[in-house]
């Protein structure tokens, strides 16, 4: 038995204000699972993706969170829950008022099984004028940010860093 406290568990830097893996913590062997907080916003993911091989649930414990899925657009409000299989392209997002009326999405993300396979992902770059095939990476000047960047081009898509009040921030 492992039992862990989420709240102590340290937040990783991602495209949600806090995230906090919960694998290692509970030992798990084959599956995944990470609590999110999204700040309006905010996002699950730093780009819309599939996974070849995991699947992935999504428990939405409040807020109200809207996914891009290829089937369109789908809101997941509290206690509901919402499951892509492998191959499934998706990324959530915290699309509720950005000008601070806004309310936090609270979630759990279950994926099994841990390993996700191939992750192919696309994002809007500015140079190429459309959805673009992105990789994840830490840049040279800043260790403790991550960046997304076009495959095709090479521009700097996306930038995350932790901020001063130890949320995540979207930078880029
Ligand atoms: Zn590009």
């Amino acid at each position: 038995m492992e039992h862990v406290a989420v709240d102590e568990v340290d937040n990783a830097v991602q495209p949600a204000a806090v995230m906090r893996r919960l694998t290692d913590e509970l030992g798990c062997e084959d599956l995944a699972i990470n609590y999110y907080e999204l700040a309006p916003g905010d996002s699950f993911a730093f780009a819309y993706h599939e996974h070849s091989v995991q699947e992935e649930v999504f428990v939405v414990l409040s807020g109200t969170a809207t996914w891009e899925t290829e089937s369109g657009t789908v809101t997941v409000g509290p206690n509901e829950a919402i499951r892509f299989g492998p191959g499934e392209r998706q990324r959530g997002w915290n699309r509720t008022d950005e000008d601070g009326e806004g309310e936090r999405v609270r979630a759990l993300a279950l994926g099994a099984p841990l390993s996700y396979g191939d992750q192919p992902k696309t994002a809007p770059c500015p140079e190429c004028g459309e959805d673009a095939p992105v990789s994840i990476g830490r840049p040279d000047d800043d260790p403790e940010a991550v960046v997304t960047t076009c495959d095709d081009c090479g521009t700097e898509v996306g930038r995350w860093v932790r901020g001063d009040d130890g949320d995540n921030e979207r930078v880029v």
